[in-house]
């Protein structure tokens, strides 16, 4: 049996965000298409890992729901029950271009559950890895407030389980296009845990995500936040992983990672103007791999956030899954001309922002 854990569950795809326009919200003049964050992306991973025979290779691990304290070790009390008052009155708008419907609390308490099953299991007798295929996404879920398609954050969420199984500290790595800014705020003055970012510069949240913000006096440089130019490609990613990702971690010396694995910098993703590549998300994969068996006994979680082509996500998706589970790699039919593409190579402006988080850090230690 591979020891790579997969978890899901249909519920997850019951999460109804309704009858949007993409991202426009219904209206006089938006015709009735889908929610960019719908169900279809989604299910069409787990097809492609399915027709492909890849999950029969995995452990298959069950969620269970998230009690209210472990929801609460992020959220208020109040926060969750607006939301499950909302599920009970057929949905709405939990939050700024976050709808949901019916199932959406239940299912949003269930994938933070996921995530916290998944950690259980790294540090018991289940799979030292595993990928969650999660939905609702989580990391921009504040405290009090539904933002960016997410309701519960659930890698702090899963942070805080980490802890109570025994880990000292923990890293985050969001490799999301956008800016974990929930996720920020939870471990914003938390010295034991470490939040990288490699996002695309001030996509979203507005304002969210800038080089110095940097941690507050309880862990100053304590997050880690790189924005990269829009037109990033895989050099760019690579680079930033390898001059920024990579030592931070290594200093900080993790009893466990976990990844905010949304695969929305992919080269055709409608949400995000970066040129990730299938062997770009496998190749991340592979370094926080090597991490995860440096510093925590192999337990690496990664929990799925954004990623919004529904052609070319599940294959950026399967890329992460089939590295984590040293499977033969799904091709990426679009890859033969998406990494022919000018700009792939690592490009001066990229370079410098780079050096320019490597200069603001210095003086915190982990990047010394
Ligand atoms: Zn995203």
């Amino acid at each position: 049996m591979n020891r790579t854990g997969f978890l899901s569950h249909e519920l997850f795809y019951w999460h109804d965000t309704g009858r949007w326009a993409g991202v426009y919200m219904p209206g006089p003049t938006s015709q009735p298409l889908e929610h960019v964050e719908s169900e279809a992306s989604k299910r069409r991973i787990e097809s492609l890992l399915a027709v492909s025979g890849v999950i029969p290779q995995l452990q298959g691990l069950e969620p269970r729901p998230a009690t209210d304290d472990e929801l609460c070790r992020v959220h208020t009390p109040a926060y969750i029950d607006r939301l499950e008052k909302l599920a009970a009155n057929g949905g709405g708008e939990a939050g700024p271009g976050t709808p949901m419907g019916y199932h959406s609390a239940e299912a949003a308490r269930l994938a933070a559950g996921g995530a916290i099953t998944a950690v259980e299991a790294a540090f018991a007798d289940g799979p030292r890895r595993t990928y969650c295929l999660l939905r609702p996404p989580g990391h921009h879920a504040e405290r009090e407030s539904a933002i960016g398609f997410c309701l519960y954050n659930s890698v702090a969420i899963a942070a805080h389980a980490a802890k109570d199984q025994g880990a000292r500290r923990v890293a985050i790595i969001d490799w999301d296009v956008h800016h974990g800014n929930g996720t920020q705020q939870a471990f914003w003055d938390d010295p034991d845990t470490l939040f990288v970012s490699i996002h695309q510069d001030g996509l979203f949240p507005p304002g969210s995500g800038a080089i110095e913000q940097s941690g507050g006096d309880g862990a100053p440089g304590g997050i880690i936040n790189v924005p990269l130019p829009p037109g990033s490609g895989h050099g760019a990613y690579l680079a930033a992983f390898d001059r920024v990702v990579v030592p931070a971690v290594d200093a900080f010396e993790p009893d466990i990672i976990l990844i905010s694995a949304g695969q929305d910098g992919g080269f055709y993703d409608p949400m995000a103007r970066q040129m990730c590549l299938a062997e770009t998300y496998q190749q991340l994969t592979a370094r926080v791999l090597d991490l995860a068996n440096r510093h925590a006994e192999g337990r690496l979680v990664a929990l799925h956030e954004g990623g919004y082509s529904p052609f070319q996500t599940p294959f950026l998706t399967a890329a992460v899954v089939c590295e984590l589970a040293s499977l033969p790699h799904i091709p990426d039919p679009s890859s033969l001309w998406t990494r022919e593409v000018p700009g792939q190579e690592l490009q001066p402006h990229q370079d410098e922002r780079i050096e320019a988080v490597l200069a603001h850090h210095r003086p915190f230690g982990l990047l010394g």
